[in-house]
């Protein structure tokens, strides 16, 4: 039965009523769920073990509560609650931050979640569909020892990271879920799932610098880059490691981009050695390019929109800086490599490039972080000047290789990972 009424009064009223309605004429096999809904917030745990309490003495055999995430650590709360509870218990927490108490139902005990048969048609927000529940998130193989990883970010509702690192647990048959984590306050979402459940994360925007500050170690080259894409919660003691699988990722995919230019792929050394490296962007993808290519021997150069943070990170990597104006007429040699480490050309505005076309044919390869649309404006255009491409997708899946093997330490499965983004 579902009273849907904001006012828990009222719904527990017209529950208790119809109890009453019922009573002495209840067929055995029939269960009533009572329902408490609240469109605004997550009340404290013990408000809502409370309402547990007032619910069950209505008659309930099966008590169900919905509440609100204004942030992701409020579902802590829902989950301890469930936990908990000593009769059979829906516990939801609505909204896109309330996700995963949709997610990860059946690992603390919730008694059923609900899906939509298409998105757009939700009866309640924050709803997944029916087939991400069984087919991206493996539902029916969550249970109360499988561990919880996620990527942490915001926005972080068009990560590919769930659909690739699902299939690949399941793959291998490790015991464990990927879950989008939509995160305000990074270091509020460690402390409060900082139960060794809550077992790795990929970290994204605007989140990778301040990972670098929540860790208790942080692997020297991730420190030496100043962003951290992958945390490991150690399961010895707890403490929690960062890693960057960003610049192995990227600058792997760049050398092998440039091995085939040159049909070079047992040559001793980097093919990046000697090159002029130009970085657009000195966010967290931007220093994890320039650390990669000054490490490989190139002459990096970075050009950003914000002049002052190209000198920044120029100055920490003993590199030139540009502005953006600037890179339209850089051409001190022919042959060199470009990286865009922006989000300009990411969908939607896929007709966005950091660069002219004009000036891309300066460029012997050209690079772009963004991967959604797979093809930008940025590569089309440095094809049609003849420069080799390398796709966002292609660090995309290197850097994702690198985080499976953190989290499993297993090999990735290099072929499943390609055939799902292919
Ligand atoms: P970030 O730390 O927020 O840095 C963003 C950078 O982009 C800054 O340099 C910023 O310049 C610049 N920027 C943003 N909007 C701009 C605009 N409209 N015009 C000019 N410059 C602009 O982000 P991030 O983590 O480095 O990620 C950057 C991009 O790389 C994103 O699109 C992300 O999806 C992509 N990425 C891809 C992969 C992959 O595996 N393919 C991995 C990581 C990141 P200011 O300093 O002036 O703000």
């Amino acid at each position: 039965m579902e009273l849907g009424a904001e006012y828990v009064d009222i719904e527990l009223k017209v529950a208790e009523n119809f109890v009453k309605l019922i009573s002495g004429k209840k067929p055995e096999s029939f269960k009533l769920i009572v329902s408490s809904h609240n469109y605004q917030t997550t009340p404290s745990s013990e408000e809502l073990s409370g309402l547990v309490a007032t619910i069950q003495a209505v008659g309930a055999d099966i008590v169900k509560i919905a509440t609100t995430a204004v942030d992701i650590v409020d579902v802590t709360r829902m989950f301890q609650v469930i936990v908990h509870c000593q009769v059979p218990m829906i516990g939801l927490v609505m909204g896109e931050r309330g996700l995963i108490s949709r997610l990860l139902c059946s690992k603390f005990g919730g008694y059923l979640t609900f899906g939509t048969l298409d998105s757009g048609k939700e009866s309640a927000p924050g709803q997944p569909t029916i087939s991400d529940l069984l087919n991206v998130y493996n539902i029916r193989q969550i249970g109360e020892d499988t561990k919880v990883y996620g990527i942490i970010g915001k926005p972080v509702g068009h990560s590919k990271g769930p659909i690739l690192h699902n299939a690949a647990f399941k793959s291998v048959g490790f015991n464990a879920v990927y879950v989008p984590l939509l995160v305000d306050d990074l270091e509020n979402f460690l402390n409060a799932y900082s139960s060794p459940d809550f077992a790795g994360f990929s970290c994204t925007i605007p989140h990778k610098e301040a990972a670098l500050r929540c860790c208790d170690e942080v692997d020297p080259i991730a420190k030496a880059i100043g962003a951290v894409n992958t945390i490991v919660k150690r399961a010895s003691d707890g403490k929690l490691i960062g890693y960057n699988t960003d610049y192995v990722g990227a600058i792997s995919a760049i050398e092998d981009g440039l091995r085939g230019l040159r049909g070079g792929k047992d040559e001793i050394g980097s093919p990046l050695a000697g090159k002029i490296f130009v970085v657009i962007g000195a966010g967290g993808a931007g220093k994890a390019l320039a650390y990669g290519a000054k490490a490989k021997g190139a002459k990096v150069v970075i050009a950003n929109r914000t002049f002052e943070r190209a000198k920044e990170l120029a100055n920490l990597m003993g590199a030139q800086a540009l502005t953006l104006a600037e890179l339209e007429n850089f051409h001190p040699e022919n042959g060199m490599i470009l990286a865009n480490t922006t989000s300009i050309g990411m969908q939607p505005n896929v007709n966005q490039t950091p660069v002219s076309k004009q000036a891309l044919r300066w460029y012997s390869l050209v690079f772009d972080a963004v991967y959604t649309p797979k093809v930008t404006t940025l590569l089309r255009e440095a094809q049609e000047s003849g420069a080799t491409v390398v796709s966002g997708l292609e660090m995309f899946i290197r850097q994702a290789m690198g985080q499976f093997e953190l989290f499993t330490n297993l090999p990735a499965p290099e072929k499943l990972l390609r055939d799902i983004l292919a």
